[in-house]
């Protein structure tokens, strides 16, 4: 079971699989800290996809090829390759069936849009500077379940017609929608952002392309789906299972930070989580490249929001420092550290005098690591690298590491 799932893993993940492994230059070297990156799955808890995808689970195209890794840049999707991505599926994957969603939708849905929205919004990876993709159409994939609705559009399971057949979760936004929300700035750079990251815990962006009423964006596969649905369903994580998703968030957060790309909204809703369980950070609309310049735009969620946002300060990558302490908290509690039912007010308020309490039950490890990060003044915030070398991460990470 364990190797079948396996394999099926790395057919969806073969769109990582590079035959390069040069490292990037511009990642720092704890980004690349998948010494005890988890390599465990926990095989009784599976969803009905992972089932479904077990079932039709073909052998392992790549013996000896490491699972993809952050240092796995070149995309195989991309048009200037040549060569061929190494994956046969004698049997194509099941990816369900099709609910006609996105007809429906277009013809209720959505209008053209015209001048500058339209050019903000004409969206095609294919003649993307860098990194151009094939030209995409919607022709191209086997359209399979509904994965899920967002604000601007419905998100599918697909799966590529041509060889080899890779599985995605193609997202539609509507552009009128994202025009009436006046958003396109936003979600042109979210877009720009998301394309260019590569690492294991970074939810993928392969590629894009628009026709009239939509943009499509061709995003890899959470197979686990949401990790807050996982969070409402069992109310709290265990500390080793909290662990392994800080450890992970930690290693995204160091390889971000290093191409200048603060998240700004790191919450338990932005989160998704792939077919092996591991943790991929989803949602980039309210990040931004910081190249050296802080910025004072009121943003996120309001449990999330560091001191300096509350008090209309500067920031600095130091916020997503100060999230991840929150999301610690919650993921062991319940709920967030500030949290006030009631009043707006109050949690402002608690956050400014960093009004933080610790319910019984939890570790004096996990109470110290949760403390240095929820400092108050932001350079005191523990460093991400020492967010990995933590003795609770340490303590927990013996029962996952390969
Ligand atoms: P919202 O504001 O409600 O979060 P959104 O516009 O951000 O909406 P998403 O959250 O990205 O939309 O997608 C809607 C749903 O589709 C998600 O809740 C999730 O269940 C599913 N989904 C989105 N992307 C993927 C993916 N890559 N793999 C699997 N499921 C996905
Ligand atoms: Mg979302």
């Amino acid at each position: 079971m364990a190797a079948s799932i396996g394999s099926v893993t790395r057919q969806i993940a073969a769109l990582e699989i590079s035959t390069t492994t040069k490292k990037p230059s511009n990642l720092p070297s704890s980004s690349s800290s998948s010494s005890f990156r988890p390599g465990h799955v926990k095989q009784n808890s599976q969803t009905n996809v992972s089932k479904l995808l077990t079932k039709f689970s073909a052998p392992n195209p790549f013996p000896n090829t490491k699972p993809a890794t952050s240092s796995s840049l070149r995309n195989p999707l991309a048009a200037t390759t040549t060569e061929k991505p190494a994956i046969k599926t004698p049997r194509p994957l099941d990816i369900g069936s099709y609910d006609g969603g996105l007809e429906t939708d277009n013809e209720k849905r959505g209008e053209k849009v015209y001048g500058e929205a339209a050019d903000d919004l004409a969206l095609d990876s294919s003649v993307n500077g860098k990194n151009p993709t094939r030209e995409w159409t919607l022709h191209d994939f086997d359209m399979g379940r509904p994965l899920g609705k967002g604000k601007f559009g419905r998100v599918y399971m697909v799966r590529t017609k041509s060889e080899p057949k890779y599985i995605l979760a193609l997202k539609t936004l509507y552009k009128s929608e994202i025009v009436q929300s006046r958003v396109e700035k936003q979600i042109r750079r979210e877009i720009e952002i998301q394309q260019n990251l590569r690492h294991p815990n970074v939810l993928r962006l392969y590629g894009y392309f628009h026709d009239e009423k939509r943009i499509f964006l061709m995003l890899e596969f959470a197979g686990k789906g949401e990790l807050y649905k996982q969070l409402s369903k069992y109310g709290r994580f265990s500390e080793r299972r909290s662990a392994k998703y800080i450890y992970q968030m930690a290693d995204a957060l160091i390889y971000l930070h290093g191409k200048h790309v603060i998240h700004r909204d790191i919450k338990p809703e932005n989160l998704l989580l792939g077919i092996n369980g591991e943790l991929k950070i989803g949602d980039f609309g309210w990040s931004v490249h910081a190249p050296g310049n802080r910025r004072k735009t009121l943003c996120g969620t309001l449990d999330y929001l560091p001191p300096e946002m509350v008090e209309g300060k500067d920031h600095t990558e130091r916020v997503d420092h100060w999230a991840l302490g929150v999301l610690t908290y919650e993921f062991l509690v319940g709920n967030p550290p500030f949290e006030d039912k009631n009043s707006v007010n109050n949690t402002y308020r608690k956050i400014a005098k960093v009004d933080l309490r610790f319910p019984k039950g939890l570790s004096p490890e996990v109470q110290d690591l949760i403390s240095r990060l929820l400092q108050h003044d932001p350079p005191k915030r523990l460093a991400l690298d020492q967010v990995i070398s933590h003795p609770w991460i340490l303590q927990h990470s013996k029962s996952w590491a390969p």
